[in-house]
């Protein structure tokens, strides 16, 4: 039934949740944004309405809150989003991974079924000031005590923080120990004396990103997720599932724009400014190529691999997909693009944003160069 891009051959059951979710749609409607609403707040009420149809974290096991379907059945639903241009799949899954991953089974009874239901509200404080692409470079301590720690320091960057109950933190907690072996990750309520968050504002007119700073706050050695040390594995699991494009919706979204953009080829190709029409016909491979990749990569996790430092790859791909096809979009729409508030004003703006968020491309070329091809560093 699927007219998605990820058509992946639907087994009937695949194909019934579509139906499911199509259906569960049509009585669901999207909600609109109020004016003056800030972006979290709507997506908030978003996230709750879907949690309370049973679409959030298809993949998750149940006893977590989740429905225990595969990771193919949590992409078909989020190619549907995008499908419908629904606003983003809240965007948790890549913590609700590090939990599944690196907590304790009292941490996953405990967190995941309120983050999924969006009981909580959740935000990643890795950045500093000081330490964004070497993130290694952190230095946010966590001073152990008997039974507790304290934790002083300061993270730039913490999307939402302002509207979150939760942090998933990073502070080191060995200063002598090499610095991959020397981060911790914490779960730290934002409400704890000692804890300030200062919203930033951005240039999209959002206030999504906040500064944290950590005044001596106390952190139970129960909040510590994981052993001491694995901190830098934690970040990488989280960063890896983050830089992937198949949670996300995006590649149904892409797709709309592709669309537009082919359309628009079509009816007016020979009377287009030159080199215009190639730069469509670029847009249009760059896409077909994600949506190869992405088919790929879907049943590469269906096998179970774990993402790796492969997923540079896809963020690079996405990155590059998105920027172009939101540049090309610039000079075929130039009003609509223009227009303050609109849909595509914003997604362009945000479009500028892929190459740094999850790791900057460079970082992703650096990872794939030592990583994957194995090649000699020069420094
Ligand atoms: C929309 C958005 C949301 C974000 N949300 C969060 C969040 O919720 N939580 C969080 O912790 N962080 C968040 N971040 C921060 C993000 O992870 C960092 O911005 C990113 O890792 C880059 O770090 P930086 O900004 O400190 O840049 P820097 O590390 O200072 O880099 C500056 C420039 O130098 C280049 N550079 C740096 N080192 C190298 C190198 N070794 N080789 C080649 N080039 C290099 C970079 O590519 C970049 O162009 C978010 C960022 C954005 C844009």
């Amino acid at each position: 039934m699927t007219d998605t891009p990820l058509d992946f051959g639907d087994p009937a059951d695949l194909d019934r949740l579509r139906h499911e979710f199509r259906a569960w749609l049509a009585q669901h409607p999207l909600p609109e944004r109020e004016s003056g609403e800030p972006v979290q707040v709507f997506l908030h009420r978003w996230h709750r309405l879907l949690h309370s149809g049973g679409w959030v974290g298809l993949d998750v096991p149940e006893r977590y809150g989740g429905r225990g379907l595969t990771a193919l059945h949590q992409v078909a639903i989020s190619d549907e989003l995008g499908a419908c241009r629904a606003p983003g799949v809240p965007r948790i899954g890549y913590l609700a991974h590090a939990l599944l991953e690196f907590g304790s089974e009292e941490q996953r009874l405990r967190f995941l079924p309120r983050m999924l239901a969006g009981d909580e509200v959740w935000c990643q404080g890795f950045s500093e000031p000081g330490a964004g692409s070497d993130l290694a470079g952190m230095s946010t301590f966590a001073k152990r005590h008997d039974g507790h720690y304290t934790v002083r320091g300061q993270k730039l960057w913490t999307s939402y923080a302002q509207y979150s109950g939760l942090c998933l933190l990073l502070a080191r907690t060995d200063r002598s120990a090499p610095a991959h072996k020397s981060i911790s990750a914490f779960v730290l309520p934002l409400d704890r004396p000692g804890v300030t968050v200062r919203p930033l504002r951005a240039a999209n007119g959002d206030d999504e990103f906040c500064e944290l700073f950590l005044d001596d706050v106390r952190v139970e050695e129960s909040e510590r997720v994981g052993a001491e040390g694995v901190g830098w594995a934690l970040a990488m699991t989280t960063v890896s599932y983050e830089r992937n494009a198949l949670d996300t919706g995006h590649i149904s979204k892409y797709g709309l724009l592709v669309e537009r953009l082919r359309r628009h080829a079509a009816e007016r190709g020979g009377s287009l400014p030159d080199g215009l029409l190639s730069r469509i016909g670029r847009c249009v491979v760059d896409y077909e190529v994600l949506v190869a990749h992405a088919r790929r990569r879907t049943a590469e996790r269906l096998a179970g691999q774990v993402a790796g430092p492969e997923s540079s790859v896809d963020k690079l791909l996405m990155t590059r997909t998105e920027q172009r096809l939101y540049d090309t979009a610039l000079e075929v729409f130039p009003a609509e693009l223009a227009q303050e508030g609109g849909e595509l004003f914003g997604d362009y703006l945000y479009s500028r944003a892929a190459s740094v968020y999850g790791g900057t491309s460079q970082i992703q070329r650096n990872i794939i160069a030592k990583r994957i091809l194995h090649l000699p560093s020069n420094g």
